[in-house]
């Protein structure tokens, strides 16, 4: 198949093994992925497979499932055969693991003559790996029995196994003749891998593809680094682009329910500067397909979307997913956020909901030509939405107990967990950050404005001598995440407004709403987020990040992801198909000296090492040598 690339990638590579000894799993994750640990129950799933058996995995989005066959296929003797129905999966894969020094390969309805032929030739001289297909192509007249002379299997993987189901959302028939992998290649074990949990859908799982005395492996469907985040709508434009000030130079995907209101929120977030992108269903093919392509390669690509964008994405790093209307149901919620933060790193979703949207979806349904029985369903799907926004406590509780999993305490990241239910007053916080907005002349963004406010020693305020402004050091009665909180809700009251000319500085909003706050005629009351100390379980929000950047080392990151897009355009491959984005804000974290240091960073395989080590070292060098250039006096 053509990942641009991927031969020329495996040329320069050696096999990571010598064939006939082959390696342990741990080793095969340490010095291909770069990583130092599995993760939830992978280790136990892949000693399964590599011991021989067959299993159902049930994992999150983002959990994890890929490294669960992609080891044992490097630790058994033959090649891993991987089932996928999505093509822009299939390569993103193949890309990845190309990359990563592995002998990857796909065969699909995309490849040509030549690629095919490759491939095929490959496999039957043992220079294979990892195969990924098509069910369509699997199934075509000959492939079958073509695979079983190329070369011995060493395992099946079937990927989105959900597809099976005709309960499920994506029922594709092909995938219910897969059974016939369990008749013909009764000694090859079988790793069927999917994120939906509803019982009914796992049965017809185990059932179909013939699993029924295999185990089950259940990961937690918790996703720690997501913080779940509900707002009353109000003014929707204004929150959205509030929430998106917090997010600059981010990707992320806004889902609206009708084409309609993608159009126009895409044009509006255009208008803020924002580089967005439509997608719904009403847009031809070509304009469709242009839109995922920059999403996929390009970074800070946001998204507004209908439910139709989202499968076949694997993008690890999104960073927020906003729901402005109500989802489906709680299930389509779950699978729409679960986009967000697949690397692991902090993530966000948002969703704003009005007290107006429940009735409309009921009088949809009531409205509808659909049977009372069906009626009643998507009626209690509603129920269960409803309880996720009146949460009491804790949205996470509400969640993962809709997923039959309980969660003992509240999660601490979640709107709920972060933000006290009481209003307070703020008037005299308020003034003060609309004075260190004035004082640092709209120039600067929260963050900033923070450092100013709370007295921080950093290189950039001694620079720029804003420690001998009136307002440095005045705001020590909130903490750094409430005074975020608090910049955060003037933007989404309008009395401050961020100016995308400036990569979000913060400017003076509305007139009319500003002078009555500042001539001390109107008081405003927030929540804010509890201090630090009192806050629960604190430490959840970082636990999916091993490490936490500095704010003052954003400008270094900016520069490796720069340098990593161009490694990427080099070759035609999204940018995290080179490493993802916590590879590279441990290097920032770290500052690596030589190879063996990077070598020991989460997501640096060997064949990366060898790859990218020199020139990223490099460009880390060159930063650093024109930063303390910079610094000399002229
Ligand atoms: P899924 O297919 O379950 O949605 P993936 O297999 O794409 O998830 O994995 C999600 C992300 O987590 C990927 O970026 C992957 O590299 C990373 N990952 C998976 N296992 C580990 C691990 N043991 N250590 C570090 N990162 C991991
Ligand atoms: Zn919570």
């Amino acid at each position: 198949m053509g990942p641009a690339g991927g031969d020329a990638v495996r040329q320069g590579l050696s096999s990571p093994f010598p064939v006939p000894t082959l390696p342990a799993p741990e080793q095969v994750l340490r010095e291909v992925f770069g990583y130092g640990q599995f993760r939830g129950p992978q280790q136990e799933i892949v000693a399964h497979v590599v011991a021989g058996g067959s299993a159902l995995v049930l994992m999150p989005t983002g959990g994890g499932k890929s490294l669960c066959y992609q080891v044992p296929a490097l630790c058994r003797p033959g090649t891993g055969v991987v089932i996928s129905p999505l093509i822009a999966l299939m390569q993103d894969q193949v890309e990845a693991l190309c990359q990563a020094g592995v002998r990857a390969s796909g065969l699909h309805s995309g490849c040509s003559a030549e690629e095919t032929a490759a491939t095929w030739r490959d496999l039957e001289t043992g220079q294979l790996d990892l195969l990924y297909l098509s069910p369509e192509r699997l199934l075509s007249p000959g492939t079958l029995d073509r695979l079983a002379q190329a070369a011995p299997i060493a395992l099946f993987a079937i990927d989105e196994a959900h597809c099976v189901s005709q309960w499920g959302h994506d029922f594709r028939p092909e995938y219910l003749q897969l059974s016939v992998l369990a008749e013909r290649f009764t000694a090859v074990p079988r790793l069927a891998l999917t994120a939906t949990a509803d019982p009914r859908t796992r049965e017809e799982i185990r059932v179909r593809l013939q699993l029924e005395q295999d185990p089950l492996f259940l990961a937690s469907f918790d996703r720690p680094n997501i913080r779940y985040v509900l707002r009353d709508k109000d003014d929707l434009r204004l929150q959205l682009l509030a929430l998106l000030a917090e997010h600059r130079g981010d990707a992320g995907i806004v889902y609206a329910r009708s084409r309609n209101r993608v159009d126009r929120l895409c044009s509006e977030l255009q208008a803020a500067g924002y580089d967005a992108v439509a997608y719904h269903a009403g847009l031809d093919g070509a304009v469709r397909r242009a839109a995922l392509e920059r999403f996929r390669r390009e970074s800070g690509v946001i998204v507004v979307a209908t439910i139709a964008f989202g499968m076949g994405i694997d993008k690890p790093d999104v960073r927020f997913v906003a729901h402005v209307d109500l989802p489906k149901s709680l299930e389509a919620y779950y699978q729409e956020t679960g986009r967000a933060g697949r690397d692991g790193l902090p993530a966000v979703a948002w969703m704003a909901h009005g007290a107006g949207d429940l009735p409309q979806l009921r009088r949809f349904i009531d409205d509808s030509n659909a049977p009372p029985s069906q009626k009643r369903i998507e009626h209690g799907k509603l129920d269960a939405l409803i309880a996720l926004t009146e949460a009491p406590v804790c949205r996470r509780q509400v969640l993962l107990s809709h997923f039959g999993e309980s969660l003992p305490s509240p999660c601490g990241n979640c709107d709920l967990c972060l933000e006290p239910s009481t209003a307070q007053d703020v008037t005299e916080a308020a003034r003060k950050a609309l004075s260190a907005v004035f004082r640092c002349d709209s120039r600067f963004g929260a963050t900033h404005l923070t450092d100013v406010l709370l007295g921080a020693d950093t290189a950039r305020i001694r620079e720029l001598g804003h420690n001998r402004l009136s307002v440095y050091g005045i705001g020590q009665e909130l903490d750094r995440s409430q005074w975020r909180s608090l910049f955060r809700q003037l933007l989404a009251r309008n009395l401050l407004r961020a100016d995308p000319e400036r990569f979000g500085a913060l400017a003076f909003g509305d007139d009319d709403r500003l002078k009555p706050l500042l001539r001390g005629e109107e008081r405003l009351e927030l929540r804010l987020p509890p201090p630090r100390r009192e806050r629960r379980r604190e430490g959840v929000a970082a636990r999916g990040a091993s490490v936490a950047l500095d704010p003052a080392d954003s400008p270094l990151l900016q520069h490796l992801k720069a340098w990593r897009l161009e490694q990427a355009r080099l070759q035609g491959v999204p940018p995290y198909v080179v490493f993802h984005d916590r590879t590279l804000v441990e290097v920032v974290a770290r500052r690596p000296r030589c190879l063996e240091e990077l070598g020991q960073i989460s997501g640096v395989g060997q064949a990366k090492l060898e790859r990218y080590g020199p020139g990223l070292l490099e460009s880390l060098r060159a930063f650093q040598a024109q930063a303390l250039g910079s610094r000399q006096p002229s």
